[in-house]
């Protein structure tokens, strides 16, 4: 049975003069989908009062999508004002600039579903590391009848991002008729996801091809790793968005049941990206790093060279599941 939230959303926000709505850096389409589809109904109705979304600005896929640019990454208003702060899809620790409208807001709310923030960060929470989304989440909490098109869309959007589109096992029955109910509104899903999820451009096709031609199998294939330097990083003047979709590419290959991918933040820093099939808790091995997510897909920033830290992730995989020694 899905998990109610033991609050009601428009009883903590009706009289609220200013609310901030925000999520993780680096958004993803379910943040996106869910700040967006939650900005747009408070807006509706609460039309007095000032409803600002910040989030850093949505990645070049996403640009096609009308009602995208809502976010006000740049806000600068002061945040003693705050009444009201809502984190999506995080907790308060991942939320960049909007760090400060949390930490001043007079009622703090956290609405997530990664299971390494169980606890939730807000004076009301509601975390469900069972929901597919944070989107969904933002479904449960709104009442049908002030649904429409637009906030339907983005609501989809999160939910289609975060299960693969509806194929990793954190979709159950209640995401499918959830998906069912907001395509009913009748925007174009199809479009929705070819642009944003599907479509590369024919540069960002050939990087990530040629991150899987160099790949490395350890374990005897149960582990995949692949990555991008950093003289590659800056010779190319490539960027994170660019990598998007890499990991999978891995995680796909067949006997894979773990894929370790990391680009680099700078010269010193490497962001890594896990996945797996359900043998290795990535959630658990990122979370030895700082990290954190999902125990089939999480992801972390280390300091070291690729070399550095892909032994460590190796030895952490090794240890938890018992595969032995990692041979190449
Ligand atoms: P990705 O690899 O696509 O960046 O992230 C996969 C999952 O892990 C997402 O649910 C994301 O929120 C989470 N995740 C990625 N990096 C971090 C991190 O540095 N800290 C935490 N807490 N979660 C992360
Ligand atoms: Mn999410």
């Amino acid at each position: 049975m899905a998990v109610k939230p033991d609050f009601n959303i428009m009883e903590e926000c009706k009289d609220a003069k200013n609310i901030i709505v925000t999520g993780h850096i680096k958004p993803d389409g379910d943040c996106i989908g869910s700040s967006i589809a939650l900005t747009l109904y408070l807006k509706k109705r609460l039309p007095d009062a000032n409803v600002r979304l910040l989030i850093e600005k949505p990645a070049p896929c996403f640009e096609s999508v009308k009602g995208i640019d809502l976010p006000e990454p740049d806000y600068a208003g002061p945040e003693a004002d705050t009444d009201v702060c809502i984190v999506l899809d995080t907790n308060a620790g991942r939320i960049g600039n909007a760090e400060k409208y949390f930490e001043h807001a007079k009622k703090k709310i956290n609405i997530d579903h990664h299971i390494s923030n169980a606890e939730g960060c807000g004076d009301f929470n509601f975390i469900d590391p069972h929901a597919s989304s944070a989107s969904e989440l933002v479904y449960r909490l709104l009442e049908e009848e002030y649904l429409d098109e637009d906030i339907a869309k983005f609501l989809y959007l999160g939910i289609a991002h975060d299960t693969g589109v509806f194929r990793y096992n954190n979709t159950s029955p209640e995401t499918m008729i959830i998906a069912a109910k907001l395509i009913s509104f009748g925007f174009d899903f199809s479009d929705l996801l070819e642009k944003t999820y599907y479509e590369k451009s024919y540069d960002q096709a050939v990087l990530i091809a040629n991150i899987v031609k160099e790949s490395k199998n350890y374990f005897g294939g149960r582990v995949v790793y692949g990555s991008v330097g950093y003289s590659e990083f800056c010779e190319k003047q490539l960027k994170p968005t660019d990598f998007d979709g890499a990991i999978n590419e891995l995680r796909i290959i067949k006997g894979c049941e773990c894929a370790i991918f990391m680009y680099p933040m700078n010269e010193v820093t490497y962001k890594v990206s896990l996945r797996s099939t359900g043998s290795v808790d990535v959630a658990k091995v990122s979370g030895t790093f700082g990290g954190g997510g999902h125990m089939r897909a999480a992801g972390f920033f280390l300091k070291g060279t690729r070399e550095e830290i892909l032994e460590k992730i190796l030895k952490e995989i090794s240890e938890q599941t018992g595969w032995g020694v990692w041979t190449e």
